[in-house]
């Protein structure tokens, strides 16, 4: 599975949206063939998939990355 960043003006996949697509994924006919999805609904839905699934990697990653970041812009 890969995710793209979508060259094409498709629309949006997910129900009720209307935007135009940013990424797709290529799933080569898992689900379909492609599924496209705008910024937006990429932030929600890992929003919803980092609830259920926490890569434990990146949380520990994380916490050092954000002081150094604020550090920088002080
Ligand atoms: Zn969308």
């Amino acid at each position: 599975m890969k995710v793209e960043k979508c060259q094409h003006r498709v629309k949006c996949d997910f129900m009720g949206c209307r935007n135009l697509a940013d990424y797709y994924v290529s799933t080569r006919g898992f689900v379909k063939n492609e599924f496209a999805f705008c910024a937006n609904c990429m932030k929600g839905l890992f929003e919803e998939l980092s609830k259920l699934y926490v890569p434990k990697a990146i949380e520990s990653h994380f916490k050092p990355n954000r002081k150094r970041r604020k550090d920088e812009k002080d």
